[in-house]
């Protein structure tokens, strides 16, 4: 198959009611929304709207998905790439395909760029990496640099990245006018898990009427939004097994039981 360098999507469906919890960093962005929605509005005084905007979190919070969110708030094309595809398929021809991203998003601004796993483009210079050459990689970064630099003022773009490892990050990307903006994205708590299941129980067809939504949460400790959005369908598919005509309780739990078994394997591969 051939390689894409990034998505773009032009009628974005996604908006805050799909991001369950993540109160503060809903609220945060919401000021991205703003600028994209009414610069005019902000640079009347003479003030430059920010470039950029990190979303710091472990994996499965819901970056993307707040990312996208604000395009679909600010009906704005939403231009997204991932860092690591980015370094492992597009060797030697990086910087320029960064180039052609900006140009296309700039024509179709206002719009955002997304850019996932930052890290793998933006690790600190001169440190090595284990996937592809580093002069590649560093090419690439400062490709990024200078497009952020060269906005007009006026460009209406904004790019959002995303990252689980800030503390790798090239200093040079949250210097002022680049990344300057930073929202956490943390693990939900008790109450967020509780609304997080309650957006992945939508699609469900019938769920069983007695089902306590807040055992559930309290079932899953350290789970991630996608860990949840993944337990609400396995939980659909193993009552759907057993020729159910609900989703009930043991569903859920057997569904956890299995996320929990997958959750314990991943890390003893890492450890
Ligand atoms: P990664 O770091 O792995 O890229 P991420 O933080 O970008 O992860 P998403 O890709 O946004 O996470 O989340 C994956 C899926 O998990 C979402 O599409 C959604 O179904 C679900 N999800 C995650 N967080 C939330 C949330 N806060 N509310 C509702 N659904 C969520």
């Amino acid at each position: 198959s051939k390689a894409k360098l990034f998505d773009q999507n032009t009628d974005v469906k996604t908006s805050f009611k799909d991001v369950a919890g993540l109160e503060g960093a809903k609220e945060e962005i919401q000021e991205i929304v703003d600028f994209l929605k009414t610069p005019e509005k902000y640079t009347a005084l003479g003030g430059k709207i920010p470039k950029g905007a990190l979303l710091v979190g472990p994996p499965g919070t819901g970056k993307t998905l707040l990312a996208k969110a604000v395009a679909g708030e600010a009906k704005v094309p939403f231009f997204s790439l991932s860092g690591s595809d980015f370094v492992e398929m597009f060797v030697g021809v990086g910087a320029s395909r960064v180039r052609d991203l900006f140009k296309q998003a700039k024509e179709k601004s206002p719009s955002i760029i997304f850019i996932d796993e930052i890290d793998a483009i933006g690790r600190a210079r001169g440190k090595s990496n284990f996937s592809g050459s580093n002069d590649e990689r560093e090419n690439t970064l400062n490709q990024l640099l200078t497009e952020m630099d060269g906005f007009g003022t006026n460009t209406n773009v904004i790019v959002i990245a995303a990252t689980n490892r800030a503390d790798v990050l090239d200093k040079a990307l949250m210097r002022a006018g680049r990344f300057d903006r930073q929202i956490y994205v943390d693990l939900p708590d008790v109450r967020e898990r509780k609304e997080i299941f309650e957006v992945h129980l939508r699609p469900i067809k019938k769920v069983a009427e007695e089902l306590d939504i807040e055992f559930l949460a309290k079932q899953t400790p350290g789970f991630s939004g996608a860990d949840i959005a993944n337990v609400c369908n396995e939980a659909a598919l193993i009552a759907a097994r057993k020729g159910n005509k609900a989703v009930g309780k043991q569903d859920f739990l057997d569904a956890v039981d299995r996320i929990v078994g997958g959750l314990e394997k991943k890390n003893k591969i890492i450890t």
